[in-house]
């Protein structure tokens, strides 16, 4: 039976000459050498399923599962075939067909959708860490229940801050001494519950940067569940933050976000509900707004003096702020350019992803591992003392990579250096 879901896709697909040039960009591929790891072997499947020569089978949508989304393929492809989003219409009709796992359909629906429930479970995932659970709930196999790949977690997380950062704290947002831009900062899950010391710096470097700063009432942006090919969930949690946000956004010069996945995903917001009468225009206006925490300030440039800090740095493209897809990459170079005293050295294959993906270094530990082991050799090439990206899923694979292989490099978000580099000139 042909999976007619994805015929829209077919002349897409029909573009592939198999010459297999994504053998070169596919970080999967290089570490597992299967051909369906590639974008070659994927837009093969989805041909055959189109055809009606395989069946859309759970053995058939698990092969497409180990994809990272991250089109490391498509810069090598001529016809420039996104694979990532063939992987996702395959996931999509599969979830609509079969059915998703409960534990999925809960998290995208349930806890991901409200933020209430978002920030009461990221406080109970903050306290099971600092008291050693995950580690207990790790190796007692109860993971396993959800799914039986899930690995690796307590080792992958970080070690949990005492505070997460909360969305409506707007107490602990710094004032700028003089006005010169209204923006909103959308909370990132990520930032706020793993690493809040990211979202202090931010505030801080835009409030020296002039920034009158609204905590927004956002919940998670939906980048999960649109990813796991849930877009009935990514559209109801898109939905949901425009009704939140849509309103605010019009007094506001820009909504700023120092997560690259969260400011990717809220710049498709227009194009996700496009087909939405109700909601497409206030998406659309709503994306118009969303910046990344680089892009924001190296377009309205520096404020102020920056002080000297020692060392070298070095900077590692999120998959969703490189040139595949929003293309913020010399802002965070320069940025880090003008601070003093730091040497600049160019990190090799800095945009190859890092094998984080979101949860997919919890699912696919095994290919990830060799994702990230490949990245922390480039790390090591390049003698920095300090790694710095903008997403906070590639700071914990990251510093995890770093603990794994001992490499004495700091890990550090673009907004923790420039607040550095303030904090210096004192
Ligand atoms: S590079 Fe593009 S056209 Fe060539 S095999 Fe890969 S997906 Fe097909
Ligand atoms: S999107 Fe990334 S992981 Fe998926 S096939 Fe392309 S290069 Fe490989």
């Amino acid at each position: 039976m042909s999976t007619n879901e994805l015929l829209p896709l077919f002349d897409t697909i029909a573009q592939c000459n198999r010459c297999g040039f994504c053998q070169a960009g596919c970080p999967v591929y290089r570490t597992t050498g299967s051909e369906h790891s590639l974008g070659r072997g994927r837009q093969a499947i989805a041909r055959a399923l189109i055809l009606g020569e395989m069946e859309l089978t759970a053995e058939v949508f698990q092969a497409l599962e180990d994809c990272l989304l991250c089109r490391g393929c498509t810069a090598h492809c001529f016809p420039a075939i996104k694979t990532d989003e063939t992987v996702l219409a395959v996931r999509h009709a599969y979830i609509t067909r079969h059915g998703q796992p409960a534990w999925q359909r809960f998290l995208f629906r349930e806890i991901l959708a409200n933020s209430k429930r978002l920030e009461s479970a990221g406080r109970m995932a903050l306290w099971a860490k600092r008291h050693g659970l995950t580690k207990v709930v790790e190796q007692s196999g109860l993971l396993r229940l959800v799914d039986k790949r899930f690995q690796a977690v307590d080792q992958v997380l970080p070690p949990m801050a005492a505070k997460a950062f909360l969305r409506g704290d707007q107490a602990r947002v710094p004032v700028p001494r003089e006005v010169k831009h209204r923006i909103g900062y959308f909370a990132s899950c990520g930032l706020s519950f793993q690493f809040p010391e990211v979202v202090a710096a931010t505030l801080r470097v835009l409030a020296r940067n002039g920034c009158a700063i609204t905590i927004m009432d956002n919940t998670c942006c939906g980048r999960p569940a649109h990813s796991y090919g849930d877009l009935d969930a990514a559209r109801a949690i898109a939905r949901k933050n425009v009704e939140h946000m849509a309103a605010e956004a019009q007094g506001l010069d820009a909504i700023v976000s120092d997560c690259g996945s969260c400011s990717t995903h809220l710049k498709e917001y227009g194009a996700l509900l496009k087909d939405d009468p109700a909601y497409r225009e206030k998406a659309a206006a709503l994306s118009l707004k969303i910046r990344s925490f680089s892009e924001f300030l190296a377009a309205n440039g520096l404020e102020g003096k920056l002080g000297a800090l020692a060392g070298t740095v070095t900077y590692h493209d999120p998959c969703h702020l490189s040139n595949r897809f929003a293309k913020i990459t010399a802002q965070p170079r320069k940025l880090l350019k003008a601070i003093p005293g730091l040497t600049y050295k160019e990190l090799p294959e800095a945009d190859w992803c890092c094998g984080a993906a979101g949860s997919y270094t919890f699912l696919h530990h095994q290919e990830a591992t060799g994702v990230l082991e490949r990245k922390m050799k480039n790390v090591e090439k390049t003698g920095a003392e300090m790694l710095v990206t903008e997403c906070p899923a590639c700071m914990m694979h990251l510093s995890y990579g770093a603990r794994k292989k001992g490499l004495a490099v700091k890990v550090r978000h673009v907004s923790q250096v420039l607040d550095d580099a303030y904090e210096a000139r004192k």
